[in-house]
């Protein structure tokens, strides 16, 4: 961040520019169990070529769903799993931008 009194460059952690004084009035609390925003370009490149391992799954903390990609691409020669699996492909694209929203935190 920058000082907003004479555009210092200060750390983010900086409570007063140590240039001119100004106290930093935008307190950033930073909490290191916060989620971290997801990237969206990495969710969609995930979601292209990994999917058959539920990777953009994995990639949102669906667990459950990752491991039920992975169990659909392992049967996928019983043809059924095959299409569910690319239905859930299907369903998944509408959701990622979602999906990526709601990983940035609420405020
Ligand atoms: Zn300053």
């Amino acid at each position: 961040m920058f000082c907003k009194n004479c555009g210092n460059e200060l750390s983010d952690r900086a409570v007063a520019c140590p240039k001119c004084g100004e106290p930093t009035t935008e307190k950033k609390v930073i909490n290191p169990y916060a989620p971290q925003p997801k990237d969206k370009t990495l969710a969609w490149l995930l979601w292209f070529f990994l999917a058959g391992f539920g990777a953009h799954r994995f990639y949102f903390g669906h667990t459950g769903m990752g491991i039920l990609y992975i169990v659909l691409t392992l049967t996928s020669f019983l043809v059924i799993p095959a299409i569910v699996l690319l239905i859930l492909w299907i369903i998944d694209a509408t959701k990622i931008n979602t999906w990526v929203m709601e990983s940035y935190p609420k405020n």
